[in-house]
């Protein structure tokens, strides 16, 4: 009995003598982190020098040089490339007119294809707008009133739900759908209600896939404000449309995943990842979406040598590419991962854009979820608190379904989907402290988990 009480005794001490590392060890992470961070400046030369990044461009093969340059000058023991074959899309020449009861001409509107859509080869087509305001209502149209039209899909984004990544959940699913279900019933084309929290008038792109049963036709969205007028109008009728665009999908393109790792000491093969997607939309820069991800994964190995913290167990970081439109680098890292029998502890993914940090997703079993759980406090001085979520990412779920536990940064959500797959994300709409904060959250979650496992 004496040696069992003694022994709990030992145990208690060591748990809390543990427990007091681990928080010396998160304050010289963050300092780290916060005072001599080089993720706010990465994120810069990849926005301002490179820019936007559709998969299969010259401008993503220019960032897979730039990631495999950072994660060296991070201080990876070993940097590579995977390769992965993309789809190319290009967007082209693209133009919405609308005209409506009573006018004469055609009026321009801001407006962005969808992407992997197809266009009308650069002649204009000219088709009657009939409005739906949901897919409910598109089931009750007769097919005369589709057939030949241009399909208005005026879903709105629900403001009323609090966390707006469930509401991108919710009213994404029309860029995947519409496209599909009109052409099935033969309308001409499509125009969505940008999937967008904004008021304003941006409209956003975005994947979408024809099913192949389907004959495919134009899809294109509009901003918020167009959106509106568009309503209104629709409501009185009469409402014309004329799409022209050159937009097409070319063949597949050699890009790659770009992976840095610093090698464990005690257990080489077991393997922690951390991740962002490096290709981006075809607009705007790719700051929150997901530059953010990819600077703060890489601070992760450089915040680690730079404290000489050796890791016991193997860290990597993955740039994955072609998130956006075809998921390939997720699909082609999970098929190495298992084709070479690697053992991944944990895999976790940063791509819900560059705001403070406030919660961890965790998408495993129970038990490796209360291990991670019994670190919680040491992210509350960070602002981190919410680990009720199971998120991962898109790139990581494949890697999941090999059945590793996987994770997800979760920053604030309420300006995301104001500025995800417009022209308006770029640098500027990052907060550098911000941006840091996320990068702090990742590198503790890495730290515990490359010391004591999972
Ligand atoms: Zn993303």
């Amino acid at each position: 009995m004496k040696v069992k009480l003694l022994t709990a005794a030992l145990c208690c001490a060591f748990l809390h003598t543990q427990a007091q590392s681990d928080s010396v060890m998160f304050k010289r992470i963050a300092d780290e982190i916060m005072l001599n961070g080089t993720c706010y400046e990465n994120l810069r030369v990849l926005c301002k020098t490179i820019g936007h990044r559709l998969s299969g461009t010259p401008q993503a093969a220019e960032a897979v040089k730039w990631g495999q340059k950072a994660l060296e000058q991070a201080g990876a023991d070993k940097v590579w490339l995977q390769p992965v074959d993309v789809p190319h899309w290009v967007r082209g020449q693209e133009k919405l007119s609308l005209r409506f009861k009573g006018d004469k001409d055609f009026k321009e509107v801001p407006m962005l294809s969808i992407g992997n859509t197809v266009g009308t080869e650069g002649k204009p087509m000219q088709a009657a707008v009939v409005m739906v305001n949901d897919i409910a209502e598109f089931n009750k149209l007769d097919i005369a009133d589709i057939k030949g039209n241009i399909i208005f899909f005026n879903y709105r984004f629900r403001q009323d739900i609090i966390n707006t990544f469930e509401g991108y959940g919710d009213a994404g699913k029309y860029r995947w759908l519409a496209p599909n279900v009109a052409a099935a019933k033969g309308a001409a084309g499509v125009i969505i209600r940008s999937v967008s929290t904004g008021e304003d008038d941006h409209p956003h792109t975005g994947s979408m896939r024809y099913a192949d049963t389907v004959k495919p036709i134009p899809a294109v969205a509009v901003g918020n404000m167009t959106a509106n007028l568009l309503e209104k109008e629709c409501r009185k009728g009469g409402v014309t449309a004329e799409i022209n665009s050159t937009c097409k999908m070319l063949g597949m393109v050699r890009s790659y995943n770009v992976i840095g790792e610093i090698t464990g000491t005690e257990h080489p093969e077991k393997i922690v990842v951390v991740s962002g997607h490096l290709d981006s939309w075809d607009v705007g820069e790719g700051a929150h979406d997901d530059g953010a991800g990819c600077v703060q994964s890489i601070e992760v190995v450089r915040t680690l040598k730079a404290l000489g913290i050796r890791p016991k167990y193997t860290i990597r970081t993955v740039l994955f590419m072609n998130e956006e439109n075809g998921v390939k680098g997720g699909h082609a890292y999970a098929d190495s991962a298992k084709a070479r029998k690697e053992n991944h502890i944990l895999a976790i993914e940063s791509d819900a854009g560059g705001f403070s940090p406030r919660g961890i997703g965790l998408d495993m079993k129970p038990e490796k979820k209360e291990k991670i759980l019994a670190y919680r406090k040491l992210f509350y001085p960070y602002g981190v608190y919410d680990f009720d979520h199971e998120e991962g990412g898109v790139d990581i779920s494949l890697l999941q379904r090999q059945g590793v536990p996987v994770a997800g940064l979760l920053p604030d959500p309420q300006r995301y989907f104001d500025l995800h797959h417009t022209r308006n994300d770029v640098f500027e709409q990052v907060n550098h402290r911000e941006l840091k904060l996320g990068a702090v959250t990742l590198a503790g979650l890495v730290y515990l988990v490359s010391t004591h496992g999972l």
